[in-house]
């Protein structure tokens, strides 16, 4: 009787420890799944990660988000650059990370308003430089507010050329008004009587035919300086034979430099260069009128020029007269910048001609730059491509 209990109670337990060992097996496969997901979850949210950051280090923006307490989740690259900051962002507070007063003030308006739309700050110090800040409030599905996205963007650049603009605006209506109202002035004064004065009124009508023809040089300036600025002027390349150039421009000057009894050489060597006959004569022209116009009575204009070691040929245009102060040589360059304001406008000159003279230099792939030793004349060098 004993013997069929006996083997019902193995059979049992057999079964017992087979399905124990079953279930711990399909546990452990279980578990083993459970962290193979859990590990390919994370690897998922690793890369998603990753791909967010590297989505936010390519924008030129930068980027700020922040958690519930005003505190530092996650800044890109260009929130770093635009802020100047190192080191580790997460965790400090808005304040810390930004250093900038009025980003609190956004803050409270995003947490209130849900979203802050082109707001413009300047950051002090020097330079100057400004940021558009827009700031929206981070919600989840539900629509709860769990913390703010702030994006900067840099509107330095911009800024600048708006000044630029304005300024130039303001020259130009400067510039133009002052002919302008000698021209009127003279011509009220012939009509209220001085016509009847024959020589009063010669007098006064080849002050009204300067102002004109100011007024002429300016507008021609004006207009080249924006085709060449807005990149409309397309340059005619050929080969320029760089003597005959100069041999031309120095004829077309001559009674200029007669009137002020200036002697005018020509000392460059038989170059080519790859150009624009008609710019590099305008911009030959530039410089030699200067020359003369600044440089002394009695005076000496020289052109020369050479090949440089790197192949790429160098004019110059050389005179003998004051010069220009040191702290003023980069700056004839500018459009309107003059050294003498009065001396330029009696010379008739319109501020735009060394302007316009980088311009078509720059445009040919050359530099421009000017030398002088006070008191030792002023020197005019730039480089052109060999032809
Ligand atoms: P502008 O019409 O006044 O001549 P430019 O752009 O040609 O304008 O020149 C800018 C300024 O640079 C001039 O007003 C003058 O003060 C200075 N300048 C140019 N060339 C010379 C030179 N050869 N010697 C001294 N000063 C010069």
């Amino acid at each position: 009787m004993w013997f069929p209990t006996l083997i019902a109670l193995a059979f049992a337990a057999g079964l017992h420890f087979w399905w124990r060992a079953k279930f711990r097996r399909a546990q452990a496969a279980a578990r083993a799944e459970l962290t193979r997901s859990a590990a390919r979850e994370q690897a998922v949210g690793v890369e998603t990660q990753t791909r967010q950051n590297a989505l936010f280090d390519s924008m030129i923006e930068g980027v700020l988000v922040l958690d519930e307490s005003g505190r530092v989740l996650f800044a890109n690259q260009a929130f770093a650059e635009i802020f100047a900051t190192s080191g580790i962002l997460r965790g400090k507070t808005l304040l810390e990370a930004v250093r900038l007063n009025e980003v609190m003030e956004i803050l409270a308006r995003t947490r209130s308003e849900g979203r802050v739309i082109d707001h413009e700050a300047r950051l002090s110090g020097e330079p100057e430089r400004w940021l558009q800040i827009n700031a929206a409030a981070l919600t989840d599905a539900q629509r709860r507010k769990f913390g703010t996205i702030m994006v900067f963007h840099d509107l330095t650049r911009l800024k600048q050329l708006e000044r630029q603009r304005e300024e130039f605006v303001a020259n130009v209506s400067h510039e133009l008004r002052t002919p302008l109202s000698l021209i009127k002035g003279y011509v009220e004064t012939l009509l209220d009587g001085a016509q009847n004065n024959p020589e009063v009124a010669s007098r006064f009508l080849k002050i009204i035919e300067r102002n004109t023809q100011r007024l002429d040089f300016l507008i021609q300036d004006l207009l080249t300086i924006s085709a060449l600025e807005s990149g409309r002027m397309q340059l005619n390349l050929s080969p320029v034979n760089l003597f005959s150039l100069a041999e031309k421009v120095l004829g077309d000057l001559s009674p200029n430099a007669e009137a002020k009894q200036v002697s005018l050489v020509n000392e460059l060597p038989e170059l080519t260069v790859n150009g624009d006959f008609n710019r590099l004569d305008q911009v030959l022209a530039n410089l030699v009128d200067n020359a003369i116009k600044y440089g002394r009575a009695n005076g000496r204009v020289v052109v020369g020029g050479k090949k440089l070691d790197d192949g790429r040929l160098e004019i110059c245009v050389r005179d003998d007269g004051p010069g220009i102060p040191a702290e003023s040589l980069d700056r004839v360059f500018e459009r309107f910048y003059r050294v003498d304001k009065a001396r330029s406008r009696d010379q008739g000159g319109t501020g735009l001609g060394l302007a316009i003279v980088k311009h078509i230099v720059q445009a040919h792939g050359g530099e421009v730059r000017a030398a002088s030793e006070p008191g030792q004349g002023a020197t005019f060098y730039f480089t052109l491509p060999p032809g």
